[in-house]
């Protein structure tokens, strides 16, 4: 790990309010110093308390121009964020005044922080684990205040507090084992490793499951749920993703095969961000650009987490309806049968050779009948578990993948036979199941996965 000192603009470069210049490391205080002069001669940086702001000036220490009227705060490692000496100075929020502060610190030798490398400091000094890492990665890039909330209860420990207290039991599972395996011979008490595998089987397997479950809720509030729509061309799908996004972003004509390609748009509602994804009407068809906008349908279609079939309330189910319909088998869909407005009497309206599980979903993308509907079976589609998401046990993908690798070392000790041999086994699998949740929280990740989350974050953070 890198220890010189860095120092970076933590605000966007832009005009506002005030702009703040970062310092963090051992020479903070003393590379602030020579730029900085408090506007009460008297005072020092040096001697300044942690958690303390002064007012003063920056002056150019080669000129003795003056640079910026400032505010700044001094915070002693290790009662900071990164954990080392931070000096923030709150300059006026113009993108030169700012610059030229940063300048005046990098020209006496500081170096320019790589993007999140205050944060990657404040995670390699112990201050946070890597779920709170990845959790100011939510907050920051929260497109909805609902995926915001995921990523402070993130920073506030709730998965990792968790994860620790599984820890807790497996480290307690684990001494138990090795004592058996090493006094194996005094020992008169009952076998450890029925009694072992039943805490397994009730204690650690359920909670982790749950957690596998989780990554599906936490996945929709990050990412968005993949809504896409698919039906024959001129049933209406253009009309409907202008409908909901109340906007023309698609043009709507009534000669088939507008559509061409997949048109993607990003809404919330109720805080879940959909990606609502009009595909090209699939239409037998010669045209290359046409094939090539039903290959992109196919992929959608692959990738959707809910489709949406249309159909024309107004016209006879022919062969491309079930064809297509057909195409969505075993997926999670909803069909909806537009253009209601144009029969007025639901049961002369087209149906499908055989009735839909969740019936039909009669909407007008025309008049807006049925939207306030299709909304609520959206949400309820999107199934986030609230009690969940209140507590943040909501995993990422990474997360995810080492609990199932938790799983699977779990798995081995409840599928054992019944006998203290398999002591040795059991020890290596709660070995692999520990070294698995240590990873969530950060503990011996390798470089490369570190180097992942932290390219993600913007300089100064
Ligand atoms: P797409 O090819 O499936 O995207 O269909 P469009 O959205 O382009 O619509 C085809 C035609 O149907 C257009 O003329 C629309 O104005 C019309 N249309 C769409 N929805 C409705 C509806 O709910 N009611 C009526 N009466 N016409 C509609």
């Amino acid at each position: 790990m890198n220890t010189d000192t860095i120092a970076a603009i933590a605000t966007p470069l832009g005009t506002g309010g005030i702009s703040i210049v970062k310092i963090s490391g051992l020479d903070a205080l003393a590379a602030a110093a020579r730029i900085f002069k408090p506007a009460n001669a008297r005072r020092r940086l040096a001697n300044t308390p942690s958690q303390t702001m002064i007012y003063g000036h920056i002056h150019d220490p080669a000129s003795g121009a003056l640079v910026d009227e400032v505010l700044v705060t001094v915070l002693r490692g290790p009662h900071s964020f990164t954990g080392e000496n931070v000096v923030e100075i709150n300059c006026h929020g113009g993108p030169e005044v700012t610059s030229a502060v940063l300048d005046l610190l990098l020209r006496s030798g500081l170096r320019h922080a790589d993007p999140g490398e205050f944060t990657r400091r404040a995670f390699m000094n112990g201050r946070i684990d890597l779920t709170q890492v990845e959790g100011t990665i939510d907050l920051i890039q929260a497109k909805t205040r609902r995926a915001a909330r995921l990523g402070s209860q993130m920073i506030a420990s709730g998965l990792g507090n968790e994860i620790k207290r599984l820890l807790t039991i497996v480290r307690e599972l684990r001494v138990w084992v090795e004592a058996d395996i090493d006094f194996v011979e005094d020992i008169t008490d009952e076998p450890a490793a029925p009694a072992i595998r039943m805490r397994v089987a009730e204690e650690l397997i359920p909670p982790v499951e749950q957690l596998v479950r989780h990554y599906h809720d936490g996945r929709i509030i990050r990412r968005g749920m993949r809504v896409v729509l698919v039906g024959k061309p001129n049933v209406g799908k253009s009309s409907l993703m202008n409908r909901l996004l109340v906007r023309d972003r698609v043009i709507v004509t009534d000669v088939p095969g507008t559509t061409r390609d997949t048109i993607e748009e990003q809404m919330a509602i109720e805080g879940i961000p959909l990606v609502v994804c009009d595909t090209a009407g699939i239409r037998h068809s010669r045209d290359p650009i046409e094939r090539m906008g039903q290959k992109k349908t196919q992929e959608a279609i692959e990738k959707a987490d809910l489709l949406l079939f249309m159909i024309d309330a107004s016209q006879p189910i022919d062969d491309l309806d079930r064809e297509l319909w057909k195409s969505l088998d075993e997926r999670p869909r909803l069909v909806l049968r537009n253009k209601s407005d144009l029969i007025q009497d639901v049961g002369q309206r087209s149906t499908l050779d055989e009735p839909p599980e969740g019936g039909y979903l009669d909407i007008s993308a025309l008049s807006g009948e049925g939207l306030e509907r299709l909304k609520s079976r959206l949400l309820r589609a999107a199934g986030i578990d609230t009690r969940a998401e209140a507590q943040a046990c909501l995993p990422n993908r990474r997360h995810r993948d080492l609990l199932i690798r938790s799983l699977a070392a779990l798995g081995g000790i409840t599928a054992q036979p019944h006998d203290d041999e398999q002591l040795e086994t059991m020890a290596i699998d709660l070995m692999d199941c520990e070294r698995c949740l240590n990873q969530i929280l950060g503990v011996d990740v390798t470089p490369d996965v570190l180097d992942d989350i932290f390219k993600r974050f913007c300089i100064g953070k």
